[in-house]
């Protein structure tokens, strides 16, 4: 796989990496399933860039940018993938959603896609890590 990032964005090398994982090793199809794909990707960035945040705050412990970005996390909690769980129910309120099932290539409007591939897939990532 070779990703190519035109701008500073540590959450895009983050999913793009977790996507060797995902979607490289354990072989999920991208165009049948693709909340496997993007959702769980989703799922491990998030994650990865918590903790990339915390480890950063924990050598550098004065740096005012670190703790706006931590406590803004801490804002959203419990729900620690509050930003995915809000598309979803946009996506529910819009009448739009499809089933995580439909071919990525039938979805009706990008917009079912993206949120039923990326955000509900991260929900239900989400959800299956903390039960
Ligand atoms: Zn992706």
């Amino acid at each position: 796989m070779s990703t190519l990032i035109n701008g500073p964005g540590l959450g895009t090398a983050f999913h793009e990496w977790m996507h060797s994982w995902y979607q490289g090793m354990m072989g999920t199809n991208e165009s049948m399933y693709p909340w496997m794909d993007e959702g769980f990707t989703s799922y491990a960035a998030a994650r990865v860039n918590s903790f990339y945040y915390h480890e950063r705050l924990r050598l550098h412990p004065n740096d005012a940018g670190l703790q706006q970005v931590i406590e803004r996390e801490k804002e959203e909690l419990p729900l620690y993938h509050a930003s995915a769980y809000n598309a979803y129910f946009a996506l529910v309120r819009s009448g739009l959603e499809e089933p995580m099932t439909t071919h990525a290539d039938h979805f009706n409007t990008n917009f079912a896609y993206s949120i039923a591939s990326y955000g509900k897939g991260r929900c239900s990532s989400n959800s299956w890590a903390i039960s």
